[in-house]
């Protein structure tokens, strides 16, 4: 394969110094195992966003390259799905070693591209190699259903068998994490795949890529094409991918949804959230306080379940300066830097937009005891950087209530009673994630029993599944029926064919029936 260095080293190796820059680097398309450049004249920069240095630059793909992507991974599926599944679970044992092997420079390229800090460009590599490592047991959790002798002689078993060519769309926020919610199950199912990275960090994919192809797996199983709206539409039109994954904004994800279905397609959409963590008096207050600051800020709240609004119930709303004292103590910087918490966020337009929504709740008449709009970080001068924020007495009428902030701002609201703080809940659009903070076992299964939304916690700020389970989002998080990773997405990546076969001896044949068949 050929060797790219992608993100961190692109402007200072031994070699190149930084002060002779050089022309930034272009991010290639993977198309039937090779990369290679676009011949689009339209790219886009890929900017660090603590720095704003051009990292690289990621093509618009051009229609011709797209069509060769999908005729690469169709004319690989026949002989990839008759692979034998322990063949392909094996590519993906090595593939999470590889993972392993190579997981600082993955780190290094996500905090170069995207702005979390190292630690938590781990965690984001660490939660997709999770997938990996659910896919090496694709074998049983693929398996099917048999029910002997459903009549005399008669047999009945269903088996999954792969969709095809599948394709994914991914969002900018986790680099790695999403795109192995994505290719391993779908590959590993038999599919091959078309994966389209976010514009803004494309390079842990390609990363990914070539150690997927290192572990083995065949050219043409996995392709990478780039681009925005142009790639995506062509993603949901092609008469030859039968599913689309996407992750991402509701805007984006509804559009997907209707267009790819429209063209007969399965979809599955994880979008937006507002999760909500309700705080009862009860509640143990160091480890709530803790959970919330670092459910709120971590990842500069640029989680699709980071913590964006805190309901504190009754005598628990007097917390709100002790939180306030944790918010302030932590480090805004590069994430690269060993002491940043949370690093800046993604571009230039993401920050006006968190800080006019910041703008509008103070607008309405919420108290803003926390504001990291004015920050400015010694060193990095120029970075997307906004401080821990905290907007108080927020109201649900309010814009910066009702809008997706995706900035590391907290909401905070009161209510009186457990049942009107999840009456709150509900009646947001959204259904990613919620929680409560209790010591009451009762308060907790009231909770869990009347919420509305995807995925509950219980005294635990960032309830997302393990890769055993699924990521299940609802109500405006999540369009289609079948989930992310687990049982789920094993089910999306597959079709049910159900089977029943006759072996019995032909001698006692009883002769032509017209009725019915029943097994009476
Ligand atoms: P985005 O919707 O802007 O981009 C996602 C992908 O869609 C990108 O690949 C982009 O090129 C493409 N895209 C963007 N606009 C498009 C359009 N109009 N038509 C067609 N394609 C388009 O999202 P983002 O800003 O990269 O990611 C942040 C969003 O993702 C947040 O809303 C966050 O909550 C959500 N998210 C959700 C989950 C989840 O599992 N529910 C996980 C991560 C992120």
């Amino acid at each position: 394969p050929q060797i790219f260095a992608f993100g961190n080293s692109l402007y200072s190796t031994a070699a190149e110094p930084s002060s002779r820059q050089r022309k930034p680097l272009t991010v290639p398309n993977l198309i039937g195992g090779s990369f290679v450049n676009s011949k689009s004249s339209a790219f886009i920069d890929v900017i660090n966003p603590a720095t704003q240095e051009v990292v690289s630059q990621v093509p618009l793909t051009t229609n011709e390259e797209f069509k060769d992507a999908v005729a690469a991974a169709k004319k690989a599926f026949p002989l990839w799905r008759n692979t034998p599944i322990t063949s392909r679970q094996r590519i993906m044992l090595k593939l999470q070693e590889l993972i392993r092997r190579d997981m600082d420079k993955l780190a290094l390229n996500i905090t170069t591209e995207q702005g979390k800090t190292l630690k938590d460009a781990q965690g984001d590599v660490f939660r997709g190699l999770e997938v990996v490592e659910h896919a090496c047991g694709m074998a049983t959790i693929q398996m099917g259903e048999y029910v002997s002798n459903v009549s005399h002689g008669i047999d009945t078993y269903s088996i999954r068998e792969p969709l095809g060519v599948c394709a994914g769309i991914c969002p900018f926020n986790f680099p790695a994490m999403i795109p192995l919610w994505m290719f391993p199950m779908a590959v590993t199912c038999g599919n091959t795949f078309i994966l389209k990275p976010s514009e803004k960090d494309p390079g842990a994919s390609l990363m990914l890529a070539q150690l997927a192809i290192e572990a083995g797996l065949p050219d043409g199983v996995l392709n990478i094409v780039h681009g925005t709206q142009d790639t995506v539409n062509a993603i949901c039109d092609d008469e030859d991918i039968k599913a689309v994954s996407f992750v991402g904004s509701n805007i984006a994800g509804m559009h997907i949804y209707a267009r790819a279905s429209a063209k007969g397609k399965r979809v599955q959409s994880n979008m937006g959230a507002k999760n909500h963590a309700i705080v009862m008096p009860d509640a143990s207050v160091d480890a709530t306080l803790n959970a919330l600051v670092a459910a709120g800020f971590g990842a500069a709240g640029q989680r699709c379940m980071a913590l964006s609004t805190i309901v504190f119930v009754g005598g628990s709303k007097q917390w709100e300066s002790k939180l306030l004292e944790r918010a302030k103590a932590l480090k805004v910087n590069a994430g690269t830097e060993p002491d940043a918490d949370l690093g800046p966020v993604i571009s230039k337009q993401a920050k006006d937009r968190i800080h006019r929504l910041i703008q509008t709740g103070v607008d309405s008449g919420a108290r803003l005891p926390l504001d990291g709009r004015s920050i400015v970080v010694p060193g990095y001068e120029s970075g997307n950087f906004i401080g821990p924020t905290l907007i108080s007495d927020v109201t649900a009428d309010m814009e910066c209530y009702k809008e997706e902030i995706f900035g590391p701002v907290l909401l905070c609201m009161e209510a009186e009673s457990l049942d009107e703080a999840i009456n709150i809940v509900n009646k947001n659009k959204y259904g990613n994630g919620a929680s409560i903070f209790t010591t009451s076992g009762v308060a907790a299964r009231k909770f869990q029993t009347e919420i509305e939304a995807g995925q509950v916690g219980i005294n635990v700020p960032i309830p997302v599944p393990l890769p055993f389970f699924s990521f299940t989002g609802n109500k405006a998080s999540f369009a289609g029926d079948l989930n992310f990773y687990g049982k789920a997405g094993v089910n999306f990546y597959t079709q049910v064919k159900t089977i029943t076969q006759q072996w019995k001896d032909s001698s006692g044949s009883s002769g032509i029936n017209l009725a019915m068949p029943t097994s009476q």
